[in-house]
């Protein structure tokens, strides 16, 4: 591996959505997240693992999952939950105790959202590959590209 390589391969990623952002979810959507519960049943108390861009794709999945996950649970009397919101292969994947399809169609519609859309910033994006995999805009690609150099 040359020196390029490894710098690019150690380079510290940030998984992690500001605070104030996570804040805002947790406060809206109580119901959904469990930011102290146990690892072993859920992984928000990891946060989200993920960069701040994605914020408004989750803000609007949450708010159109709202009548869903309410029709959901009158139904079945269960109680929807999510586990996990984190960065995959450059896209958004949420996962959650229960789903049903329609639910599952809205959350792969906020995925395919994340791979044409920046995950630092927001802006439009797409998937690149350069040692990592991750949906960046021209701007944010360019920065990312140069700090190793900088470093030789
Ligand atoms: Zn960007």
């Amino acid at each position: 591996m040359n020196r390029l390589l490894a710098i690019r391969f150690s380079e510290p990623r940030n998984r992690q959505m500001r605070k104030e952002l996570e804040q805002k979810m947790f406060e809206r959507w109580p119901q959904w997240f469990n930011p102290k519960g146990d690892v072993r049943h859920t992984r928000m108390s990891f946060g989200f693992q993920h960069e701040d861009g994605w914020f408004d794709i989750l803000w609007r999945l949450s708010g159109d999952l709202e009548p869903l996950a309410a029709e959901f649970e009158q139904t079945t009397g269960r109680h929807l939950e999510v586990l996990q919101v984190k960065e995959k292969f450059g896209g958004l994947r949420i996962h959650m105790n229960l789903t049903t399809d329609a639910i599952r169609q809205r959350l792969l519609a906020a995925q395919l959202e994340s791979f044409l859309t920046c995950e630092v910033c927001g802006h439009p994006g797409q998937r690149r590959e350069c040692g990592w995999i991750k949906t960046l805009c021209d701007l944010h690609t360019g920065a990312r590209d140069r700090e190793p150099k900088e470093l030789e």
